[in-house]
């Protein structure tokens, strides 16, 4: 991340900037993990940044969080109890509570410091990781769910890209184990780059998930922050197809306070370009 005078910007693999207007420094530490920062900006709210890379920023962070969050919930025909790797600024764990039928949510992620500055300086997404039926677990997510003798209906791999303390969250090992701890019609989601520079993450996580679930697929999101703008999600379940499956009745009768989210961008989000269903071997739309 370099900063000019008045503007913070995100250099992203050496190839691309994306600047924003800063007004004002909130926080800045290093953790054993990575580095912390939060920043106050003249269009964008509070910028959340590790390692120079914007994670969250309170101008659009609803899209990802939504979207993240609403489609393996939504799916689910009864999600009780669900389990949010990663996320420590709180985002997913606010749109995971919005479901009624979630009994609990358990957030493992292995930064305290993200938490702590989430909570102090960016309560609209933290706010509610104090809520009764939220844990909050500080540690390793590989080690959580290789040693968990929990089950879950979601789990949600809210993670930074794949390397540092992420990179084994983008390996089979984990998602043997991701397997292991979801019920029966478990769902699994994941963050998964960006398919216009990263798509060989996206390929990779839908080619280790594939041996592993019967069901995989990715879905797309788009938003002003993340470089490149088009962001995707890796999906995959043990039974539960993303879009044939899904009850449109269950989103309109639970009448979300939503502001990206709904059933038509549901469906919408799995339709994929024709460069990343190439990428991802799918075959093209059947004639209609
Ligand atoms: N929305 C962001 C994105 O798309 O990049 C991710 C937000 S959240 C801040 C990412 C979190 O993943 C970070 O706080 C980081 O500490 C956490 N994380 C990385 N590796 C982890 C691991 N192995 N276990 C638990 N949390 C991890």
């Amino acid at each position: 991340m370099t900063t000019r005078d008045g503007w913070i910007d995100e250099e992203y693999r050496g190839i691309v900037r994306t600047g924003f207007r800063r007004t004002k420094s909130l926080f800045k530490a290093k953790s054993a993990f990575q580095s912390v920062e939060v920043v106050q900006t003249a269009g964008h709210g509070k910028l959340l940044l590790i390692d120079g890379m914007t994670m969250v920023s309170e101008r659009d962070e609803f899209v990802y969080h939504e979207m993240i969050a609403h489609v393996p919930l939504f799916l689910h025909p009864r999600p009780r109890r669900v389990l949010v790797i990663g996320g420590g600024d709180g985002g997913t764990v606010r749109e995971v509570l919005r479901h009624k039928s979630v009994e609990s949510c358990t957030l493992v992620e292995i930064d305290g410091l993200v938490v702590e500055a989430s909570r102090r300086f960016i309560p609209s997404t933290a706010g509610k990781l104090s809520d009764r039926r939220v844990r909050v677990r500080i540690e390793d997510g590989v080690k959580f769910a290789r040693e968990t003798s929990e089950r879950f209906d979601v789990v949600i791999i809210d993670s930074t890209e794949p390397f540092g303390p992420a990179k084994a969250l983008f390996g089979p090992a984990f998602y043997k184990d991701v397997k292991r701890i979801l019920t029966d019609d478990g769902i699994v989601v994941s963050q998964a780059g960006s398919p216009f520079y990263e798509i060989g993450t996206v390929k990779n996580l839908d080619r280790l998930l594939r041996p592993i679930f019967p069901v995989v697929d990715a879905y797309l999101f788009t938003n002003l922050t993340y470089p490149g703008g088009l962001w995707a999600f890796a999906f995959a379940s043990k039974g539960l197809r993303p879009v044939k499956d899904l009850r449109s009745t269950r989103i309109s009768s639970a009448k979300l306070p939503l502001k990206w989210y709904n059933s038509d961008v549901h469906v919408g989000a799995f339709a994929l370009p024709e460069f990343l269903r190439k990428a991802l071997s799918r075959r093209s739309p059947a004639a209609v």
